[in-house]
């Protein structure tokens, strides 16, 4: 696990799988914790990087329903969870489905959790709105596309954007269940000029990027969406894992052949 700090108010957490990123946002003596790392001990690291950045633990957000974002009960038990309504309505409609994933997951990679996952009380917070920190708004903007639901977060005063699994340097757009093409390029739309406005885009995968760099990933993503489901992969995003994204989302593009009468 990787911590590395953007601003003042502003931690990064990487996880070591999937370079899942959590970010962790104070102002006053407020926190938030956005999304999660993975692993155990990375989770049980965390109330521990809070305390030593000084940063009073108020709550956890996440940006979208995969389990592999919504762990920050395991770190902080009793917390409560802010998450879009899109999000919150997934959940409601998926009960227990992101406990079942990494039970899944766990099962697969060996490892071995001391608790389950419950997600406990979620609160669907209006998706564009806003969410008050210390003396600062944190802004949410409706992200989806990826999957059917989820937000973005902008922290204007850190000039930092947080937006889940877009624009991600390690993986190429997943048009995922209950995710579409249009409503990801509309996501990617509204993100540009917070992309713009940025220091620093945190993506739900892969490295911090400065604004230019997301920037740059986001035209390549827009090239890559709009020309599915003939679409080149992006120059550094083609191992064998991108490619099978891309077979899926090829798959999801493509018009069923005309049927023969
Ligand atoms: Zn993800």
């Amino acid at each position: 696990m990787r911590v590395v700090g953007l601003h003042r108010d502003v931690l990064v957490v990487t996880s070591r799988v999937w370079q899942t990123a959590c970010t962790i946002v104070r102002n006053g003596d407020e926190c938030f914790v956005i999304d999660s790392p993975v692993f155990p001990d990375e989770l049980e690291a965390l109330p521990a990087v809070l305390e030593h950045a000084g940063f009073p633990f108020t709550g956890l957000l996440a940006t979208h329903a995969d389990w592999d974002h919504l762990l920050g009960r395991l770190a902080f038990p009793a917390a409560p969870l802010g998450v879009a309504e899109t999000t919150a309505a997934r959940l409601a409609a998926e009960p227990g489905g992101a406990a079942r994933e990494l039970r899944a997951f766990d099962d697969e990679h060996y490892v071995h959790r001391p608790a389950p996952l419950s997600l406990g009380q979620v609160q669907a917070l209006p998706v564009p709105g806003h969410c008050e920190v210390g003396s600062e708004q944190i802004e949410l903007q409706p992200a989806d596309g990826h999957t059917a639901d989820g937000m973005a977060a902008w922290l204007g005063w850190a000039r930092v954007l947080v937006c889940g699994d877009y624009l991600s340097p390690v993986e190429i757009p997943m048009i995922g269940e209950g995710g579409s093409r249009d409503a990801y390029l509309a996501t990617l739309r509204r993100l540009e000029p917070l992309v713009d406005a940025a220091a620093y885009v945190v993506p739900g995968h892969g490295d911090v990027l400065d604004g230019a760099r997301a920037a740059a990933i986001l035209r390549e993503d827009v090239t890559y969406l709009a020309k599915l489901p003939d679409a080149e992969l992006p120059m550094a995003r083609r191992s064998p894992a991108q490619h099978e994204i891309h077979a899926a989302n090829v798959r999801r593009t493509s018009r069923p052949p005309a049927s023969r009468s």
